[in-house]
């Protein structure tokens, strides 16, 4: 097969690849990509729209349940509810085929060359791939190096048989009895809530003393109570330590050193993304590392000239707008503009029940750093639209520097919430004050009106000379 060049080749077309290569394309940039599977990477295909579709596809079923148990308050009543999982698992096949075919459709408008196969490097211009009709060498310029992540495995529990990562959930025909998932992190908790409220008896096994560990208790509290209403047992400062003898059950070990036995149907292991760096032929190449990841500067230069790495390869967080807005950048820098990663925040969602919103620094991270700050907190039980949506649990928190009153952070727990995470990373982003979000008119009724009164509990505090101020300490 004839050998192909280009300017720029990417490896890999997930979220971080394929916005590069679209965007490069736009910019009448030569370019190829390079992807063994389907496009659209893990997001798209066994990531963060998969799971948003079962996720949504349980709290639907969850409520008709609760209506047929004649729990509702809003006098609705509905009876004998049931969940086909192997036709919502199609439904959301749809929804990641529709969205593949845009994906290509992307590529396609910005005449973006793609290669089916798997990419291995020969030197750092030239990659070959082992596509359906033979070999096939690609010389390029500058190669942007995509190949995002792959989940951890446990020596103790190989993937295999019951033992299952979050691809293989995203794929089951039916509802296990009972699941047990290991790792009480994002996928473990949206998964987990997910299939609690499909049926299974779930049971969550976290080596830390709590559940979410990165984030303060305040924010994960309603999480916790929301499992507990759901009846998912969840077991912290335990460790998974293998298959029972017959393979039916999970043995675990506490800190206390306390062993269970826990039965279960499926394992579900959720202890966190690798960044995938084997087999691709980086051993061909001389990039420095970070740890497990390739090292990037601000740029997304490796330490090899016109090697880029992008996404999850490079480093946390592993979300796939960080993915994304990297190769947005690089693709502007390949055609020249001079850009840097500037970015004051990485908005996070953990799709719980409530959901979870983080955007730029916690309490303590601000305090670590040395900054005195001032928080404001305003509850959504005080909040009409919660109300009326039945569903007031949770908080808006603002973390502002004491002296300018300049917002650092904004985090939220709450039903919904995941669509106001744009308002709290453009506050940040755009160096908002605390004055700023109070001279906003906030629509009623709805749930942004919370933000705006967590901003203005932070101003009374600061104007009631800190009689009701909650922490202003400076770290120590
Ligand atoms: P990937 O999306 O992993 O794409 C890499 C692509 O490269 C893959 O398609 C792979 O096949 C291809 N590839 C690798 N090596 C080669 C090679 N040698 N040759 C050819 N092709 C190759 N993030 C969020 O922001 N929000 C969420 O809600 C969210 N939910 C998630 C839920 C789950 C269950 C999982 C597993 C992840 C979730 N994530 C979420 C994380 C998100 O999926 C990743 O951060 C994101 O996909 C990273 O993008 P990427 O482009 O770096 O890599
Ligand atoms: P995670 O890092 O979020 O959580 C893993 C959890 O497993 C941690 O709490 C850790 O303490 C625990 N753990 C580790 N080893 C253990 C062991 N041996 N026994 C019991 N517990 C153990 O990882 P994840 O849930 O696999 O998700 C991977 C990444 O994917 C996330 O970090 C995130 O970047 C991304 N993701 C994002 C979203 C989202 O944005 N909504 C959703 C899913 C995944």
């Amino acid at each position: 097969m004839k050998a192909m060049s280009c300017k720029l080749l990417v490896i890999g077309a997930g979220p971080g690849g394929y916005v590069c290569a679209t965007r490069a394309g736009q910019r009448g940039i030569d370019t190829v990509i390079v992807e063994a599977e389907r496009p659209g990477g893990t997001c798209l295909n066994v990531g963060c729209i998969p799971s948003k579709a079962l996720i949504h596809a349980a709290d639907e079923y969850d409520k008709v349940v609760r209506f047929a148990a004649g729990d509702s308050a809003l006098g609705i009543s509905a009876a004998d509810p049931r969940i086909d999982l192997a036709k919502t698992m199609r439904w959301k096949d749809e929804i990641v085929g529709r969205l593949n075919g845009g994906v290509a459709g992307l590529l396609k408008n910005a005449a973006v060359k793609v290669v089916q196969g798997w990419a291995q490097f020969r030197d750092g211009k030239t990659v070959e791939v082992e596509t359906e009709t033979g070999l096939q060498v690609i010389h390029a310029e500058q190669v942007v190096i995509a190949t995002g992540a792959r989940p951890v495995e446990l020596s103790a529990l190989p993937f295999g048989g019951r033992v299952i990562s979050s691809t293989e959930a995203l794929a089951l025909r039916q509802v296990p009895d009972r699941l047990v998932v290991v790792g009480g992190g994002y996928i473990g908790l949206e998964l987990g809530t997910a299939f609690a409220k499909m049926g299974s008896q779930v049971t969550i096994v976290e080596a830390l003393p709590r559940i979410m560990p990165q984030y303060d208790a305040a924010l994960t509290r309603p999480v916790e109570t929301r499992l507990r209403q759901l009846g998912v047992d969840v077991l912290t400062n335990a460790k998974a330590t293998g298959l029972t003898p017959s393979g039916d059950g999970l043995t675990v070990e506490t800190s206390d050193g306390q062993r269970k036995v826990l039965a279960a149907d499926k394992i579900l292991v959720v202890v966190g993304r690798a960044p995938l760096t084997a087999g691709w032929g980086l051993e061909m190449l001389d990039l420095d590392t970070d740890g497990p990841f390739l090292r990037i500067d601000e740029h997304c230069r490796t330490s090899m000239r016109g090697i880029y790495a992008i996404g999850d390869v490079t480093g946390e967080p592993m979300l796939a707008h960080r993915a994304s807005a990297q190769g947005e950048m690089v693709a502007a820098i390949v055609a020249g503009e001079k850009r840097t990663w500037d970015s004051v925040c990485i908005p996070a969602i953990c799709f719980t029940d409530p959901e979870i919103v983080v955007a730029g620094l916690l309490p303590d991270a601000a305090r670590a750093i040395g900054l005195e700050i001032r928080i404001g907190m305003a509850p959504f039980q005080a909040n009409g639209r919660a109300l009326t949506l039945g569903q007031d649990a949770g908080f808006i928190r603002v973390v502002a520097r004491a002296d300018n009153h300049l917002i650092v952070g904004i985090q939220g727990v709450g039903a919904g919430i995941a669509e106001l995470s744009a308002a709290f990373s453009t506050a940040i982003e755009m160096g908002a004050r605390l004055e700023d979000i109070t001279a906003v008119i906030h629509a009623h009724p709805s749930q942004s009106e919370t933000l705006m009164e967590a901003a203005r509990n932070a101003l009374d505090h600061s104007q009631r000379n800190h009689a009701r101020q909650i922490h202003t300490q400076p770290a120590t």
